[in-house]
């Protein structure tokens, strides 16, 4: 069946249902969003031109709300508990209904027990027949409880699922037996997936898929007239909980300097008086519903981080409504190696500044990131954003119709379900030439002026998505990712295309002195070693990583173009 956009969103209002702080939550915001959204389907709609979309059924299970999983969010949502999670899981919801999808939703073991009619009770109660759903979006809490109650099944049906990951877990994490062996086991990853199939809510790593979520977009009329609202001297400080005020090491310095400036606004959460934490000159709103955090947000010139919570939704938010986001730059970054919080998160990736991603993707003038320890630097900064005219910015990925754009591109083009051909196809011989035009097998050919390498575009080119005419092969620095290596050449790794450049023509277009070649289960192959004139393939494709690096191999990336504003698609990736 073809799947129709859908603008009305009463329907999934009542398949949400009620009784938890945390589902009013979710439907206020998709009450507010509602027009937004119908507007972005429309828009999609043209832009789609009636391309055949597939209808898929899919059931959405929430692990975290559950009771089962303690639900220890619900009762966090009037006081200012991570409400990021619960921003995301209301647009993935709304973005699956509005493309026209079959959608169910489950919040209890009980629930999710009677869509995959599974006898309810404990046990591993294999679940017989097929599957009755193409997709299932669930979190790591619902992985947990779909091994429990699915038993050996979860294995035979594990290609339809996909994991909502908010940080992101790297392929050697999720790799059991490598993440055993050599200490990448920790107490969420492991499940065997492909990476891809992990959804998270920034484009963090390019091994997992970029789910992201919205904010609100303005049109030219409001952001005129917040410009000229804009109270040049009003700071808002991003912190929620009393607690993301106290542990900023030398925070009463800076906040002193910005109070010198600028006046000081907080959401910080208190029953029934000022959090000690937060000094008397703040002007406290108390936890603000969104709608009025917005509201705040357009008077204010500055957002200010102090370090955590870490890649939150809030900023996206700020810089949407004209402010300046002023976060701390991490030196050395944060990462699972050392800071309490990501420690035990299957990821080694390093984060740069309080928002990687508002750092990396947005930058100046709206984004200034700086040393806090650094009083004048800081001192700086704050009479730089009191000066500065910016306009509200929304990136494109993070608007109503990139997510809509995105979470289409995913449903309808990966499937985890098909086992790929292998490549180079097993008949074709070894000792194939350079875009020899008799050969069969893989050819690449040098890019002029740029020192990556192409797919020769032949007619029996094996189809992928991303489509191979995306590929440009790059090999890295030692000691440097793919992640590093494709975002030098303005290009991002593609996890999807390393099987057609884990091969030997690969290594020989890149001109590499290979004495020996081996096959091996390594997370940072295909690599070659200079020094030792060595090089090694990928023995295992769940272990492609873009993110893995070792100071002894270059590796070979498969990297691909991206569109403007919506890195998680290529140029010819709709
Ligand atoms: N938020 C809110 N009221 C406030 C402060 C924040 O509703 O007073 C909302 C904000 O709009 C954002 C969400 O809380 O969408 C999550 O914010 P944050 O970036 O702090 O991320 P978290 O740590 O909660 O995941």
């Amino acid at each position: 069946r073809q799947a129709a956009f859908r603008t009305d969103l009463s329907s999934l209002l009542d398949l949400v249902g009620t009784g938890k702080e945390s589902l009013s939550f979710m439907k206020r915001r998709m009450r507010r969003l509602a027009s937004q959204w119908g507007t972005a389907a429309q828009r999609l709609h043209a832009k789609l031109r009636q391309r055949w979309r597939e209808q898929k059924k899919i059931l959405v299970h929430v692990g975290f709300l559950t009771e089962e999983s303690g639900d220890v969010f619900s009762p966090k949502v009037l006081k200012g508990g991570p409400l990021g999670e619960m921003v995301q899981w209301a647009d993935i919801l709304t973005a699956l209904h509005v493309l026209g999808h079959n959608l169910k939703i489950s919040m209890s073991v009980k629930e999710l027990q009677g869509f995959l009619g599974v006898p309810p009770g404990r046990g591993s109660c294999p679940l017989t027949g097929p599957l009755p759903f193409d997709l299932i979006y669930t979190d790591y809490h619902g992985m947990q409880q779909m091994k429990q109650h699915m038993g050996l099944s979860l294995k035979r049906h594990k290609c339809h699922i996909r994991v909502i990951d908010t940080f992101g877990t790297e392929p050697a994490y999720n790799h059991e037996d490598y993440a055993t062996l050599h200490g990448y086991r920790t107490n969420w990853g492991y499940w065997n997936l492909n990476s891809r199939q992990y959804m998270t809510m920034f484009p963090h790593t390019p091994d997992n898929s970029f789910m992201g979520f919205v904010s609100e977009e303005l049109n030219d009329t409001e952001k005129s007239s917040i410009m000229q609202n804009k109270v040049n001297n009003m700071a808002v400080v991003y912190g929620k909980e009393a607690s993301m005020w106290k542990h900023q090491q030398g925070k009463e310095g800076f906040l002193q300097i910005l109070h010198r400036y600028m006046e000081v606004h907080g959401t910080v959460y208190y029953e029934t008086q000022r959090p000690p934490e937060v000094p008397a000159y703040v002007k406290n709103h108390g936890l603000l519903p969104q709608h009025e955090l917005q509201t705040l947000l357009r008077k204010a010139k500055l957002f200010i981080g102090f370090g955590f919570p870490y890649e939150g939704p809030a900023p996206l938010e700020a810089i949407a409504n004209g402010c300046i986001y002023l976060q701390p730059k991490f030196h050395p970054p944060h990462s699972s190696l050392n800071h309490e919080f990501f420690r035990g998160k299957p990821t080694s990736r390093e984060v740069s500044s309080q928002h990687p991603y508002a750092e990396q993707y947005i930058g100046r003038p709206h984004v200034m990131t700086v040393d806090y320890n650094n009083s004048q630097e800081f001192d700086s900064a704050i009479r730089e954003i009191m000066s500065t005219k910016v306009e509200p910015y929304l990136p494109y990925e993070y608007t109503c119709e990139g997510m809509l754009e995105r979470v289409h591109a995913y449903i309808q083009h990966q499937d985890f379900c098909t086992p790929e051909a292998p490549f180079p196809p097993a008949n074709s011989s070894s000792k194939l030439g350079l875009s020899s035009p008799a050969s069969p097998g893989p050819q690449f050919f040098l890019l002029p002026n740029s020192s990556a390498l192409t797919w020769a575009p032949s007619a029996n080119a094996p189809l992928a998505w991303p489509p191979l005419s995306s590929l440009r092969l790059l090999a890295s620095q030692e000691g440097q990712s793919c992640v590093e290596a494709c975002q030098r050449a303005n290009l991002v790794c593609e996890p999807a295309l390393f099987r057609f450049v884990n091969n030997k023509e690969a290594l020989r277009g890149l001109e590499v002195q290979c004495e020996v070649v081996e096959a091996e289960v390594n997370h940072v192959f295909p690599a070659f070693s200079v020094l030792r004139r060595e090089c090694g393939l990928q023995k295992d494709p769940l272990l492609y990583s873009c993110a893995g690096l070792s100071p002894k191999y270059r590796r070979l990336c498969p990297c691909r173009d991206y569109r403007r504003g919506q890195v998680a698609l290529c140029r010819d990736c709709l």
